[in-house]
C-alpha cells in the first residue's frame, strides 16, 4: 500500500455507486501506468482465494486482488495476504451460520415434539 496504488482496501462495496467510483479511480491509475494488471495466481484448496483480477503497483510492488460485487456478493479489493484471510473469514462465518442454523431448527423440533405430546 502506498499513495501510488491505494492507501487503504476494500472488503466490500456496499453499494454499486462506491463500486462505480472505486472502479473510476483504478482505470485511471490503470491508464497512467501506476498499477499492471497481472495473473491471478491458482487458488488452493487451502485457501479458498479467488479473485477475478489482480494488479500489482509500480511504485510499491504491492499486488491487490479485486473480486467485484455481483448480486448479493459484495465484492472486495485487498492486498492478496488480506484477501486470501478475509476469504477464511467469511468462509467460517458462513460454517457459524449454518451450525446456528441447525442448532435452531434441532431446538424447534425439540420444542414442536414436546408441546405436541
Ligand atoms: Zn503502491
Amino acid at each position: 500500500m502506498c499513495p501510488n496504488c491505494f492507501s487503504s482496501g476494500f472488503t466490500n462495496f456496499p453499494s454499486y455507486r462506491k463500486f462505480e467510483a472505486f472502479e473510476a479511480e483504478l482505470h485511471q491509475k490503470l491508464s497512467w501506468q501506476q498499477l499492471h494488471r497481472v495473473a491471478v495466481q491458482p487458488a488452493t484448496a487451502a485457501d479458498f482465494y479467488e479473485p477475478d483480477v489482480a494488479y500489482r503497483c509500480a511504485a510499491c510492488t504491492e499486488v491487490w486482488a479485486l473480486s467485484p460485487p455481483d448480486n448479493a456478493w459484495r465484492g472486495y479489493f485487498l492486498p492478496v495476504a488480506d484477501a486470501k484471510a478475509h476469504r477464511r473469514r467469511l468462509r467460517h462465518l458462513d460454517t457459524l451460520k449454518g451450525i446456528i442454523g441447525l442448532a435452531g431448527l434441532l431446538a424447534l423440533a425439540t420444542l414442536l415434539y414436546f408441546l405436541t405430546r
